[in-house]
């Protein structure tokens, strides 16, 4: 990436020492550090971003809660291929460059820390499967490089997904949990309500992918309108088994206090009944969520050994508690 260097904000760091509660950017996948932030590069320009080497279709996750700020092909600057850039509070945001696809966040939706955004790849500018990784504050546009942000990084030197950057970060604050703000949320369908249908799109003309009665709540990912609430006139997009569907939000309405399971492993097995005897009716991946109906083993709390009854395809089904986390939806 060529560009002109600029003053870094180095006063805006605190190196290394545990301070009050800040939060803290983890690193967004596992491997080595083929460079390190500021290095001049064969063909004259400048890197800006600490790049870490792994293996093709390795997860990338985010370093920090916040809301997917861009995702896609990045044709503003070639460079970074597929890129996903995450908005954080206290004005940070966070680059992951070259992936080969993306997780199932889309731009807007809230994605928390260590939840998967995008996969290894070598999109773009790229000699090799990486992540190109920066961290940058009160940046608005791209080509402003005056605010970034250092991020501590040895070549050659092995990093963690999920590991704290043994930084801090000031202002760096956690978001709010899913639903507090936006999407998700939980939603529940009206009482009275029978069949109503779930489409593969917003609106009467999507063919039908299947049907679910009055009292039962889904996680909503969306509305069809783009705002933070699923109007009667709208459509709400909802996690329907494996996949999303839609409804219309004339016959559900929003719903708290409800405990939401996330999946955090990449691949879990949902089945008729609490433990690995009953049939396998489907598979979710890492950063699904779906409304906890009941538990079963391993109390009604933490239930790490026991097994969530969710809502699934317009049915209840079940997945174990070691694969994923329960939060109770705002
Ligand atoms: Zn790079």
């Amino acid at each position: 990436m060529k560009s002109v260097v600029n003053v870094i904000a180095w006063a805006t760091l605190t190196v290394g020492v545990a301070g009050p509660a800040q939060a803290q950017f983890v690193w967004p996948t596992t491997g080595w550090i083929g460079s390190t932030y500021y290095t001049w590069r064969t063909g004259g320009f400048y890197h800006h971003g600490t790049d870490i080497m792994a293996p093709l279709g390795q997860r990338v996750v985010a370093s920090h809660g916040g809301k997917i700020l861009l995702r896609g092909w990045y044709s503003a600057c070639s460079y970074y291929g597929n890129l996903v850039a995450v908005r954080h509070p206290g004005g940070y945001d966070t680059y992951y460059g070259h992936n080969s696809a993306f997780g199932p966040y889309g731009i807007g939706q809230a994605v928390n820390q260590n939840q998967t955004i995008a996969y290894i790849g070598s999109t773009g500018n790229s000699n090799g499967n990486h992540c190109h990784f920066e961290i940058r504050r009160f940046n608005t546009y791209i080509y402003s490089y005056s605010s970034q942000i250092y991020v501590p990084a040895t070549a050659g030197g092995v990093v963690t997904a999920g590991r704290p950057i043994p930084y801090v970060y000031p202002g760096l604050t956690t978001p709010p949990p899913p639903g507090a703000t936006g999407f998700p949320v939980a939603i529940r369908v009206n009482a009275g309500v029978t069949a109503l249908n779930v489409r593969t799109g917003p609106g009467t003309g999507y063919s039908v992918l299947g049907r679910i009665d009055g009292g039962q709540a889904y996680v909503a990912l969306a509305s069809s309108n783009g705002g933070t609430t699923i109007s009667a006139a709208g459509w709400g997009k909802i996690q329907y088994d494996h996949r999303t569907g839609w409804i219309s939000g004339a016959y559900a309405a929003r719903t708290t206090g409800v405990t939401v399971v996330t999946v955090t492993a990449d691949a879990v097995n949902v089945r008729t009944g609490p433990g690995v005897g009953f049939a396998k009716i489907g598979q979710v991946s890492r950063g699904m969520r779906f409304v906890r109906i009941a538990t079963s083993g391993g109390g009604s709390t933490g239930l790490t050994a026991g097994w969530h009854k969710i809502g699934w395809g317009g049915r209840a089904a079940w997945i174990i508690g070691s694969y994923v986390a329960a939060t109770q939806m705002k």
